[in-house]
């Protein structure tokens, strides 16, 4: 799939507001500075769609984006973000634990880890809740480029091993790097295959 049109929609924090059509939804989350924005931008070849974050944890906000006018870009806030307040982080966490039980539009969520780190508890914990709640989700490992071969597969097989403790099979995975534009391919091929499924 190429990306011809990637449109702002809307900003809330409310998944109340967000758009009412019910098109298929791919939400993509994770920590803070993990490279979201980055890899958004990418996807979509834009600039600035996604605001590159300068200042990690500051946009709190569900962003809807439509892409080829025929599904939905969902760029949510990044999480494990020390410095906002803790009762900021439990408004923050109920309206995107809202957003993931109500919204029937989501089809899959798309889970980013710097896969120059071991395994965080805090995105662990992200992938326990999401399979306790039978929302589907696919891991993206970002900046790729910044390991060699060996270390990837390493760190992968890391985060492997701590995901089968827990579950019976490893959901699918793209390995990717905004830089080199690295799982672009992959990740658009399999968001079009679920939506023609
Ligand atoms: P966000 O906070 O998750 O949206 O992260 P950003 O997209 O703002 O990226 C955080 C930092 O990581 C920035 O300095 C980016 O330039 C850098 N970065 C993001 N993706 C990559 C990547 O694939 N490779 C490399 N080398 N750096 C990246």
């Amino acid at each position: 799939m190429t990306i011809h049109q990637a449109e702002f929609i809307i900003s809330n924090t409310d998944v109340n507001k967000c758009p009412k059509e019910l098109l298929p939804e791919y939400a993509f989350i994770g920590r803070s500075n993990v490279g979201k924005s980055s890899l958004i931008n990418m996807l979509t070849d834009q600039k600035n769609l996604a605001k590159t974050s300068g200042k990690p944890g500051k946009t709190q906000l569900i962003n809807h984006f439509l892409i080829n006018k025929n599904w939905f870009l969902v760029d949510l806030p990044g999480y494990g973000y020390a410095k906002v307040s803790k009762n900021k982080r439990d408004t923050f966490q109920q309206f995107i634990t809202d957003y993931f039980m109500k919204r029937q539009q989501l089809v899959c969520t798309f889970v980013l880890v710097d896969v120059r780190h071991e395994p965080q508890k805090i995105d662990l914990d992200f992938f326990t809740f999401l399979g306790t709640n039978q929302i589907p989700f696919a891991i993206v490992f970002t900046k790729a480029d910044k390991l060699g071969g060996t270390n990837l597969k390493k760190n992968i097989a890391a985060y492997e091993k701590k995901v089968l403790e827990q579950w019976e099979t490893m959901p699918i995975y793209f390995i990717t790097s905004a830089t080199n534009k690295m799982g672009k391919e992959e990740i658009l091929t399999f968001i079009d295959q679920v939506n023609h499924s």
